[in-house]
């Protein structure tokens, strides 16, 4: 496997990994609370570290990927109650729905999936070691963990315990020893769902799930913890405080990674501002696979402008349209380079052009340096480019080393694509489905660019070359671009805007 070296935000660097058992990485990811549609923010996480994730395992990794579902939780309960549904019912509604949305952007499922509600007995069992060792303690039913009794409180985020109390919007409970103490065991309220526990009915705080996951199914120590930015504080602080307080200094996780921000012209995503986009929603406009190209074409550190306008009472995903017709320029050089290689089969074994030999490499170098996926997809682009050239024109080219290089092209290019989760399709269903949508968007009339087509055709059986012209301008006025393939004519909606 090849070594590489990730930005850990606890260190504050990029640092070399080290696996806890070579060859191995374990990998924890916090993952959604089920309660409403997922939205583009929930899918730009999953799509980074999704991307993280086949990273590493295209760099020879073996990966094992634990991303959790919050079933039970303040919010659950709330919108069930709202909307008058059972609530285990409502979560895993949307926790289906969650995973069908993530499949729209090539997110795959994770090796192990856990749920809140499946991991009481390991809460419990976590919460009763904090009492025992003095960090947490019992008032009428509710568990708290005392912060002050953790002295690295604070480490991931940066902050002292006391700035951390005076920026942070804490609830006045007078049952707190402190105002950052936070739940590890809520009592149950009347008609709420509750577990059985040493302190009575009741369910877990949100944050000792993931305590209770990660050992339960990576070990008290292992290798990456994984979440949004905004996760940092409280959340994450608080999984180092409860593990650690119950498996000691040293424990939990050895890397953190933490994914930058989208933001909507400077704002962050809020309902109030109206720029919430549901997974389905994005997907029917552009398609899922553009989603996760835009994630790709940008770190996954960075915070990233997405350029979204309503335009005629329409949403119009200007981001997504651009990293699409970026796919769409891929998907057509994949589908130039079989319709190339079809004809005669295998391109057999032999050399190749060598500038056709430097884009795996290319890729895995740039993985190995805090997962570069958007240099991974210039790489590409350069690659794309000379299959382009190649296709062509072959001049000055052997003929068998220009189908072996275009072949090996090919075949790198869906390979490096896999890597960071796109070019998984057929080019032909790609370029179809492409069209249809943006047939739909552009109102283009279907029958009548067919009935040009069959006038070109016969235009040009006749040796009308210049009726033949005179329609292809037409179609172009019509923003539909022809293109002539080894299997006759086809066409396509111009990109050009
Ligand atoms: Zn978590």
């Amino acid at each position: 496997m090849t070594p590489f070296r990730l930005y850990d935000s606890m260190r504050r660097q990029k640092v070399a990994f080290e696996p806890l058992v070579p060859g191995k990485v374990g990998m924890y990811v916090c993952g959604p609370t089920t309660y409403a549609p997922a939205h583009i923010g929930h899918a730009y996480s999953a799509i980074a570290f999704d991307t993280v994730r086949k990273a590493l395992t295209f760099l020879g990794w073996d990966v094992t990927y634990v991303r959790n579902v919050t079933d039970i939780d303040d919010k659950i309960i709330k919108r069930a109650h709202e909307t008058d549904q059972d609530p285990f019912a409502m979560s895993a509604h949307f926790a289906a729905e969650y995973n069908r949305d993530m499949a729209l952007f090539n997110v795959s499922a994770p090796t192990i999936e856990p749920k809140v509600t499946t991991h009481i007995p390991q809460v419990i069992a976590i919460v009763e070691r904090l009492i025992a060792n003095g960090h947490a303690y019992a008032v009428d039913g509710d568990v708290y963990y005392e912060v002050r009794k953790f002295g690295p409180y604070g480490k991931l985020s940066g902050q002292t315990l006391d700035q951390l109390e005076d920026g942070a919007r804490i609830e006045v409970d007078h049952r707190k020893r402190a105002p950052a103490d936070f739940a590890l065991w809520k009592s149950a309220k009347p008609g709420e769902p509750s577990w059985d526990s040493p302190w009575g009915k009741g369910r877990p705080g949100w944050h000792i799930e993931c305590s209770a996951m990660t050992v339960t199914h990576l070990g008290a120590t292992f290798d990456l913890h994984a979440g949004g930015k905004d996760l940092i504080f409280p959340h994450h602080e608080n999984e180092i405080a409860q593990s650690q307080g119950a498996d000691g200094e040293g424990t939990f996780a050895r890397y953190w990674l933490h994914n930058g921000f989208l933001n909507f012209a400077g704002e962050k995503m809020s309902k109030s501002l109206g720029n919430v986009f549901n997974c389905d929603q994005i997907a029917a406009a552009v398609g899922g696979e553009a989603l996760r190209m835009f994630c790709v074409e940008h770190h996954y550190r960075s915070p990233v402008d997405f350029d979204v306008q309503v335009v005629d009472g329409v949403a119009r995903f200007f981001s997504l349209e651009s990293s699409d017709r970026s796919l769409s320029g891929f998907y057509t050089t994949l589908q130039r380079i079989d319709q190339f290689i079809a004809p005669g089969g295998d391109a057999g074994d032999g050399a190749v052009l060598p500038e056709a030999e430097s884009l795996v490499p290319a890729a895995k170098a740039a993985l190995a340096e805090d997962f570069n996926a958007p240099e991974v997809v210039a790489a590409m682009h350069g690659a794309a480019r000379l299959a382009n050239k190649l296709l062509d024109e072959g001049k000055g080219v052997d003929k068998q080393v220009r189908r072996r290089t275009l072949a090996r092209l090919g075949r790198d290019l869906r390979t490096v694509g896999g890597a960071i989760g796109v070019l998984t399709q057929d080019p032909g269903a790609y370029l179809r489905e492409r069209r249809e949508r943006l047939v739909k968007a552009k109102k283009i009339d279907v029958a009548a660019v067919e009935q040009k087509l069959a006038e070109r055709k016969a235009a040009r059986a006749e040796k009308n070359f210049q009726r033949a012209d005179e329609i292809r301008r037409e179609l172009t006025a019509m923003g539909v671009e022809l293109l002539d393939t080894p299997t006759g004519t086809d066409w396509r909606i111009a990109d050009a805007d």
